[in-house]
């Protein structure tokens, strides 16, 4: 055992080794020299304990895992195979090559975010985007801020605190990950006035409740679950109408916000920006990052009057967006402007990608795996749209199926590559869904090889 001590290497010799070089070229000589210390000091553990000593490949394996561990990104790509486009866990809309150019441009060095570069002075950075928004929807004004939970809790705060907004008991909605419609309308100091039965509401419905203290009418999208059979909502037009003949506001929380019409890609019809904006809506409020495939943002749309009065009011301060932001969102935005959404757009991209291609690309990696002797089949399967869109509704698609004895120990082991592998289960199978795959934001097969290199690892690593 003294023997065995005696051998172990010195923090000094350890140094010297390409490996330690390379822990202290990324993290700096001190964290080196405390990784390597920490990872003697265990193997010196194990062989007190009476275990073998550990080589020095694997004690620099071990210095390096703890220094990674304590200090490297906890936040990272992620290769989805999941199927699910817009998938909140992984950061929803993966961005345009141009939305990502844009916010490199700016994030760079300087940018005129809130310079006026004609006349010389102070200009706003409400500018960028709003532009490009009211030329999409027909809408008079807009606003960007943090995100759509933030957008409907600055209309209502700003436009009917103390007073009641009306609301169909149907559409008293939990969006997920706590934001809930009567929560954020207590927050924001509006008095919730909810009317109707959760399956039918009727236009009287909300003509009755109308009264002294009402500020508005307010339309939240069921986002993330539909509601099927006996069941009545007026139309907006009609909603807006009721409350413009009673002098309220007409607000409408539409979630996904979609700027395309997802009827014409085989799935049901989200509603659209431009058309609430239509239907008479004063204000309209959406997120960046569902269906209009941009950065996180929440979108706000209407009258002028209104949208300044939401600038102007104090919490717009605290919501407000960052430049790299307004960055991506614009340029994401001038994708659907030149007409070419559906080419540049990520979400699009993997919503209009047709069955085919998809199959072509599971038969690759099926034929891939088997030049390796991994026996893959390719099945039939659906991918989902997701993030609050479209609840319930699929695109069919081509997977890659795998079968092993433990789809979850493959699944954990997919999630521990590099980058980590998201894979779904479904009747005991490992699928993995091209959709999702990145050879349609344009960056080339390289994702695909990583896929590959992971499986193969996670396959032959006992399984
Ligand atoms: C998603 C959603 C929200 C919240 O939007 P975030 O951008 O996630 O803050 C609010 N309302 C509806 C109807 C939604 O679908």
């Amino acid at each position: 055992m003294r023997e065995k001590l005696r051998y172990l290497p010195s923090v000094d010799s350890l140094l010297q080794t390409q490996a330690a070089q390379h822990l202290v070229a990324e993290y700096g000589h001190e964290a080196a020299v405390e990784g390597l210390r920490a990872a003697l000091e265990a193997a010196r553990e194990t062989i007190l304990a009476g275990g073998e000593s550990p080589s020095q490949k694997v004690i620099l394996a071990q210095a390096a895992r703890s220094i990674a561990a304590r200090l490297g990104p906890t936040l990272g790509p992620v290769i989805n195979a999941t199927g699910v486009i817009i998938h909140t866990n992984l950061g929803r809309a993966p961005l345009s090559q141009a939305a990502r150019g844009a916010m490199e441009a700016v994030a760079v060095g300087y940018s005129n975010l809130e310079y006026d570069l004609e006349a010389g002075q102070r200009g706003s950075r409400y500018l960028h985007a709003e532009s490009l928004l009211c030329q999409l929807t027909g809408a008079e004004e807009a606003l960007v801020v943090n995100n759509n939970a933030a957008a409907v809790l600055l209309m209502l705060t700003a436009l009917a605190q103390g007073r009641g907004v009306i609301i169909s008991r149907g559409q008293l909605v939990e969006i997920g990950g706590g934001f809930r419609i009567p929560e954020v309308m207590r927050q924001s100091g509006a008095h919730l006035v909810e009317v109707g039965t959760t399956n039918r509401t009727y236009l009287r419905d909300y003509e009755a409740a109308i009264g002294e203290g009402t500020a508005a009418i307010m339309r939240a999208h069921r986002s993330n679950f539909s509601l099927t059979g006996f069941v009545h909502e007026p139309s907006l037009e009609d909603l807006a109408a009721v409350a413009h003949k009673h002098g309220l506001l007409m607000f409408d929380d539409l979630g996904s916000g979609a700027l395309l019409d997802t009827s014409s890609f085989g799935l049901a019809r989200e509603p659209m920006m431009q058309e609430s904006i239509g239907a008479g809506a004063d204000l309209v409020c959406a997120s960046g990052d569902k269906l209009l495939g941009g950065p996180q943002a929440g979108i706000i749309l209407g009258r002028r009057e209104l949208i300044e009065r939401l600038k102007h009011f104090p919490l717009a301060r605290a919501l407000r967006v960052d430049k790299t932001t307004l960055a991506a969102l614009q340029a994401t935005l001038r994708a659907y402007l030149i007409g070419r959404a559906v080419e540049e757009i990520p979400v699009w991209q993997m919503i209009a990608t047709p069955l085919e291609e998809l199959e072509a690309r599971a038969i690759r990696w099926a034929g891939e795996l088997g030049r390796h002797g991994i026996e893959a089949a390719v099945v039939e399967a659906q991918s989902a749209v997701g993030g609050g869109s479209l609840p319930g509704q699929t695109l069919p698609t081509k997977a890659l199926a795998l079968r092993v004895s433990s789809p979850d120990a493959l699944a954990a082991r997919l999630r521990a590559g590099t980058p980590p592998v998201i894979a779904r289960i479904q009747e005991g199978l490992v699928l993995l869904d091209p959709r999702t795959m990145l050879p349609a934001l344009g960056d080339g097969p390289e994702q695909e090889e990583q896929l590959l290199r992971t499986l193969r690892e996670a396959l032959t690593s006992g399984s």
